[in-house]
C-alpha cells in the first residue's frame, strides 16, 4: 500500500546554504510524481503541530523528513498510524560535505530517492497480539538473596509471584552465614544478615507463593505463555507433578556455588585446609571456631586470597566478596579470642566503594596482619600446627608462620547451564551412532568428550530446540550484553540476577534483583501491547514467515540469537513471536526469502538500493554502497557529521538492523545496479562482543563465502565487497575506511555492469 505520501524537506540548520532545495523538491514531484512536498524551517515545537495539522487535514498515512538525524528526532510527536521515515540530510550531507558542489547536492538527493522508494513499499506494522490473554504472573527460579528481592519487589508492585528454591529452606549463601559485612557507616562492626526478616516477609506475603525441594522440570512456551512443570527435587523422572502454572516471565537467581581450590593445589590434603565457606559453617553452628582435624579452639588462622590458586587455573573474574569475607572472619577470630591472630596473605585485595573503611577499619587491629605474598608451601609439623611458607611478601623476604588452621578464599562460580552446549552435546551424542560417515561419527566423538561436563547440568529445562538453559558466555555466565544490556539474556523473557549473572556481594544482589523484577515487569507489559524489549525496543514490527515455501533447511531456527525459533518433526520452524526481538537475523538466513517485516525486508532494502541514480563510466564518479548496522555504525556516522569530518561523497549509506540481516540478494542487486563496490560496518564480534545482536555481524562473516560465490558467478572481483568491525566509539574510522575502499576501487577499475 502506497498511501498518502508527505514529504517536508528541511531548510534549516544551514541546509538550504548548501543545498539547492528546488532541485530536490523536484526529485519528489517529477521523479516520484508525489505531490505533497513542502519546506521546513525546523523540527522544532510549531513546526511539528503543523506537520499534525496537516496529517489530519490531508489524510497523510506516510511522512518522509528530509532533516536532521533519526537520532535527533522524535517520531512520538506524530500519530501512531502514521508511518514516518528520516533522512539524515543534515549529519550525513550537509555536515560532512563541501557546501554547494555537485557530488554534495548528488549525494542529498540520492538519499531522497532512497527513502522515497523505501516509503512507498513500508507497510504499518500492527503490533502482535496473542490469541490467548497474557499472563502476567513471575516465576522466580532461586530463593536466595535475589530470589527473595526480586518476588518481594515484583510483590510490591501487585505482579503474583511463584518462587522456587530447590533446597528445604530458603535463604541461600546468606542464610548460612553468621554474620553479614558492614553495610552502613562507619562500615566498622559486622552485622546480623537480616534474612530472617526477608524469609518471614517473603512467607506472609499472600501475593507470592513459595515451593521449596522443587525445580521447573520444563518450561515451555514465551513472554507471556511461559508453562512451568514443577516437580520435586527428589523425584524421579515418572514421578508426580508438584505443581503446573502459566507465567508471563522468569527471573533465574540460582545463585552460586564455591570453587574448590584444594583440588588442584599440592596442600589441598591437610585437613586443617578449609575454604571460606566451611568456616562460616563453623562459626554459624558452633558460635566459636574449633579446628576440623582435632576439634581444638583455633587460635590462629591464615587467610589465603584469590584460593591461594595458581594463577593458570584461576579463573579469570574476581569474585568480589572473597576478600570483604576474610577480613570479617578475621574479625571473628579475634572478636572471639582477643590473643589470636590472623594473618591475611593477598595478590590483590579488593574492598570496592564504602567497604575501604572497613579494610582501614580491619588493618587498625594489630591481631590481624596483612600482607601481599605468595604461598610457597604449606606443612604440617610434629605439634599438629600448619607452617605457611609466603614469598614476595610487602616487606620483601620471605616470611614463615605458624597456624592452627589455613583458610582459602574460595572464589563464586555461577549456578548456569549452558544451554547451547547441553545441545550441542545432545546432537553429538546422537551423531556417534547415526552420523552419516565415519568422518562425521568421529568427529562427534570428540565434541561429546569435549563437552562432557555438561552432562545433567540443566537448571530451567526450557523446551527450547536451541538447548535447554541460557547460553552461557565465557567463565558461564549467562549474561547477555555486558556494555549496553546487562540485564537482558538472550533468551527474551528470562531474567538471570544476582551471582548467576556476576559476582556480586548481597547489597549488589539487591540492587540487581530489584532491577531485574522490573525487566521481567517491562516484558509482560511491551510484550502486552506487541513491542518488542531491548535493544529495539518498542518495535511493533515482528517476522511474517511465509510458510508456504519453506525448505526445512533449518537455517533460521539454528542461527537464531534469541531461540526464538523452535521446529515441528519436518523442521519447519515454529514462531514464538513475543520470544523475538526484531533483529532480522533469520530474514538474512533465508535462502528462499520468505522472511520478511512490514517495514524492512529484503524488497524494501533492494528498492532502496536501486533507487539510487548510478553515474554512467565515463562521469568518473564511482559509487560505493555501505550498509552500517544501526546500532553502532550509523550512529557513529552522526557522530562523524557531528564533527563536520570529511566523508567521500561517492558512499551511500543504507542502515540496517543488524549484519546478521544482510541478504546476499541487496549485494547482487547493488552490482547489477552499477555499485563500484559494497562496504558492511558491523557491531564488533567475538566472547567480549559488541554485537547487540549477539552473533549477527559474526554470521554475516561467516555468510561472506555465499558473497563470494556470488561474486564469481558474476565474475566479479571478491574485493569489491569489504566487511568491517567497529564500536561507535571509533567514528573517525569511518571516513578513513570508505577512502581506502575508494582507492582500491580505483586500482580495480570501475563495475563493468555499469549503464547495463
Ligand atoms: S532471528 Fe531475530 S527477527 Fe528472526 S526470529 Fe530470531 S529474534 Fe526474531
Ligand atoms: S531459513 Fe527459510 S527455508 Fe530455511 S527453515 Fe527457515 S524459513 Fe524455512
Amino acid at each position: 500500500m502506497e498511501g498518502k505520501i508527505g514529504v517536508y524537506i528541511c531548510t534549516g540548520y544551514g541546509i538550504a546554504e548548501a543545498l539547492d532545495i528546488d532541485a530536490m523538491c523536484k526529485v519528489v514531484t517529477d521523479e516520484f510524481k508525489i505531490s505533497y512536498c513542502k519546506t521546513v524551517e525546523s523540527c522544532e515545537q510549531p513546526v511539528i503541530a503543523s506537520i499534525n495539522e496537516d496529517i489530519k487535514r490531508d489524510g497523510l498515512t506516510k511522512l518522509l523528513i528530509a532533516g536532521v538525524s533519526p537520532r535527533r528526532f522524535s517520531v512520538d510527536m506524530f500519530p501512531d498510524d502514521v508511518i514516518i521515515e528520516i533522512v539524515a540530510i543534515r549529519e550525513h550531507v550537509v555536515w560532512c560535505q563541501p557546501p554547494n558542489e555537485e557530488d554534495t547536492q548528488m549525494l542529498a538527493e540520492d538519499y531522497l530517492r532512497m527513502y522515497l522508494a523505501k516509503i512507498k513499499k513500508v507497510e504499518l506494522s500492527e503490533p502482535f497480539q496473542l490469541e490467548e490473554p497474557i499472563n502476567k504472573d513471575i516465576l522466580v527460579v532461586g530463593g536466595g538473596i535475589s530470589g527473595i528481592t526480586a518476588a518481594k519487589e515484583a510483590a510490591k508492585l501487585g505482579y503474583e509471584v511463584r518462587l522456587v528454591e530447590k533446597s528445604s529452606k530458603l535463604g541461600g549463601w546468606l542464610a548460612k552465614q553468621h554474620k553479614s559485612v558492614p553495610t552502613k557507616p562507619p562500615f566498622h562492626d559486622l552485622e546480623d544478615t537480616g534474612i530472617d526478616t526477608l524469609i518471614k516477609e517473603l512467607e506472609e506475603d499472600p501475593k507470592i507463593t513459595v515451593y521449596t525441594s522443587a525445580f521447573t522440570s520444563s518450561i515451555s512456551g514465551a513472554p507471556g505463555l511461559f508453562d512451568v512443570t514443577l516437580k520435586s527435587i527428589n523425584s524421579k523422572p515418572s514421578d508426580e507433578i508438584l505443581d503446573q502454572f502459566r507465567v508471563g516471565s522468569i527471573i533465574q537467581a540460582t545463585g552460586w556455588s564455591p570453587d574448590d581450590p584444594r583440588k588442584d593445589l599440592p596442600y589441598g590434603d591437610l585437613d586443617d585446609v578449609i575454604r571460606n565457606v566451611e568456616l562460616e559453617e563453623i562459626v554459624k553452628s558452633q558460635g566459636r571456631i574449633t579446628r576440623p582435624s582435632d576439634g581444638k579452639e583455633v587460635k590462629s588462622i591464615a587467610f589465603i586470597q584469590c584460593g591461594g590458586s595458581s594463577k593458570k587455573d584461576h579463573h579469570s573474574y574476581c569474585s568480589s566478596i572473597c576478600c570483604l569475607t576474610s577480613l570479617k572472619q578475621a574479625k571473628y577470630l579475634r572478636d572471639g579470642n582477643s590473643d589470636a591472630k590472623a594473618y591475611i596473605f593477598y595478590e590483590f585485595l579488593r574492598t570496592p566503594g564504602h567497604y575501604e573503611d572497613f579494610y582501614r577499619n580491619t588493618q587498625e587491629d594489630p591481631g590481624i596482619f596483612i600482607t601481599r605474598g605468595e604461598i610457597a608451601e604449606i606443612t604440617r609439623g610434629d605439634d599438629g600446627m600448619l607452617t605457611i611458607t609466603a614469598k614476595n611478601t610487602m616487606p620483601g623476604a620471605q616470611i614463615q608462620v605458624k597456624v592452627d588452621l589455613v583458610v582459602l578464599a574460595a572464589g563464586m562460580k555461577p549456578n548456569a547451564a549452558d544451554g547451547e552446549a547441553i545441545r550441542a552435546y545432545e546432537d553429538a551424542k546422537l551423531k556417534v551412532t547415526e552420523g552419516e560417515s565415519e568422518t562425521q561419527r568421529q568427529r562427534a566423538a570428540e565434541t561429546v568428550e569435549e563437552l562432557k561436563q555438561h552432562e545433567n547440568t540443566e537448571i530451567l529445562n526450557l523446551e527450547y530446540r536451541q538447548g535447554p538453559d541460557l547460553p552461557a558466555l565465557q567463565n558461564g555466565f549467562p549474561d547477555s550484553h555486558f556494555i549496553c544490556f546487562p540485564y537482558e539474556s538472550r533468551r527474551t523473557g528470562i531474567y538471570p540476577t544476582g551471582s548467576v549473572r556476576q559476582p556480586m556481594d548481597g547489597v549488589g544482589a539487591r540492587e540487581d534483583a530489584t532491577g531485574a523484577a522490573l525487566k521481567a515487569i517491562q516484558c509482560m507489559e511491551m510484550t502486552s501491547r506487541g513491542e518488542a524489549v531491548h535493544p529495539r525496543a518498542g518495535d511493533k514490527s515482528y517476522p511474517d514467515f511465509f510458510l508456504q515455501r519453506c525448505t526445512q533447511c533449518k537455517r533460521c531456527t539454528e542461527e537464531c540469537p534469541f531461540g526464538v525459533l523452535n521446529e515441528d518433526e519436518k523442521g519447519t520452524p515454529q514462531v514464538w513471536a513475543t520470544r523475538c526481538r526484531r533483529c532480522g537475523v533469520c530474514m538474512g538466513a533465508c535462502p528462499e526469502r520468505i522472511v520478511s517485516f512490514k517495514d524492512y525486508s529484503v524488497d524494501i532494502i533492494s528498492s532502496m538500493v536501486k533507487a539510487v541514480e548510478v553515474p554512467e563510466e565515463y562521469d568518473e564518479k564511482p559509487r560505493i554502497l555501505a550498509f552500517l548496522c544501526e546500532n553502532d555504525a550509523f550512529p557513529a556516522m552522526d557522530i562523524v557529521g557531528q564533527h563536520r569530518l570529511k566523508v567521500n561523497p561517492f558512499v551511500r549509506i543504507i542502515p540496517v538492523r543488524c549484519l546478521g540481516s544482510m541478504n546476499v540478494a541487496w549485494i547482487t542487486d547493488a552490482i547489477s545496479t552499477g555499485f563500484d563496490g559494497v562496504i558492511l560496518i558491523g557491531c564488533k564480534y567475538g566472547d567480549d562482543y559488541q554485537c547487540h545482536f549477539i552473533k549477527g555481524s559474526e554470521l554475516a562473516d561467516y555468510r561472506g563465502e555465499n558473497i563470494r560465490e556470488k561474486l564469481e558467478q558474476m565474475q566479479m572481483e571478491n574485493e569489491r565487497v569489504e566487511m568491517h568491525q567497529l564500536q561507535i566509539s571509533e567514528y573517525e574510522r569511518i571516513p578513513e575506511i570508505f577512502e581506502k575502499f575508494a582507492e582500491l576501487i580505483e586500482e580495480i577499475g570501475m563495475n563493468p555492469f555499469k549503464g547495463m
